[in-house]
């Protein structure tokens, strides 16, 4: 099971990445991938037409989301999969977090307005595919197709992160709802590319236990996210907590993204991985 070439973690036009869901579930399986989930930040509006085109290509779908944590004064996204799409509390927990970002959005244009870059929160609108969904992401690409910078990550590393001037800092949900909205939605909580953050080890452990105490049952091991270094380390992290693991590409856009979907690295063997717990929440098309 641990071959299964699973792609748990992408993004499209619903929140930030630039293809639309039938677009990526083409990709996905023209890629070889034998497992798909969108995971669309804060937002499952797109969970229908994913779960429909992954049927129409002939690939087994998971439903997904990534949700954005606040935790110890850092973000830390939590990836929840196989959950029941029409879940009351699972939609409203996704509202409520999405909520704040339009008014993030043009605290952010005020910052950049600020250092002489006018128009940047009308200039981010027009990447957005869903209004309700405003992302960093968005005000990057405008300020490379406008050549203030040259690729995406030269913008957040110069505006977009914390210290810079586009930077705003924002409270986003609460570890233990996270977890929560997702399992009492049916689906598993898993911490998403935990090497991407910026923790102290002990800020680390105790993002990990609490997340347990939660409810929460996955990491993400093998991730876009991450490097050869961090395969190994949550690998190991991932046996010391006693937690399932979890495969993704974090796949955005064709023209930004480093890993394509399908594309990583299986799960190493002495792993549990996520989707064996999930075995009876996968859609499988039909023959
Ligand atoms: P937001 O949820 O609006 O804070 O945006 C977070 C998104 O920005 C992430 O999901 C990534 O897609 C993107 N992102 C974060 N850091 C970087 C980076 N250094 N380079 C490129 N994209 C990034
Ligand atoms: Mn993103
Ligand atoms: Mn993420
Ligand atoms: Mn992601």
């Amino acid at each position: 099971m641990n071959i299964l070439n699973a792609d748990l973690h992408s993004h499209s036009v619903i929140s930030d990445g630039t293809l639309q869901p039938e677009a990526l579930a083409a990709r996905a399986k023209a890629n070889g991938v034998e497992l798909w989930a969108l995971t669309d930040h804060d937002e499952i509006d797109g969970q229908k037409r994913a779960l429909d085109a992954a049927m129409h290509v002939g690939l087994p779908y998971l439903t997904g989301t990534e949700i954005s944590v606040t935790f110890a004064g850092l973000t830390v996204h939590i990836v929840g999969l196989g959950f029941d799409a029409n879940s009351p509390v699972l939609q409203a927990g996704l509202e409520s977090t999405r909520s704040g970002r339009d008014l993030r959005a043009r605290e952010m244009g005020d910052g950049l307005a600020k250092v002489g870059i006018k128009g940047a929160y009308e200039g981010a609108l027009r990447y957005v595919s869903n209004p309700s969904l405003i992302s960093r992401t968005h005000f990057a690409r405008f300020l490379v197709d406008n050549g203030v910078c040259s690729d995406t990550h030269e913008v957040f590393r110069k505006f977009l992160v914390e210290g810079r001037p586009g930077f705003v800092p924002h409270r986003w949900a609460a570890l233990g709802d996270a977890v929560h909205w997702i399992t009492a939605a049916g689906g598993m909580a898993v911490i998403a590319h935990p090497g991407r953050y910026k923790f102290t080890a002990n800020e680390e452990y105790a993002l990990f236990t609490e997340f347990i105490a939660h409810g929460g049952r996955g990491v993400e091991v093998i991730t876009g996210s991450h490097n050869s270094a961090d395969f190994v380390r949550y690998t190991e992290t991932a046996l010391e907590f006693g937690l399932m693991a979890s495969r993704g590409s974090d796949f955005h856009s064709p023209a930004e993204s480093r890993i394509d979907l399908g594309a990583l690295p299986v799960l190493p063997g002495k792993l549990t991985p996520v989707w064996e717990a999930l075995a009876d929440r996968i859609a499988y098309p039909s023959q």
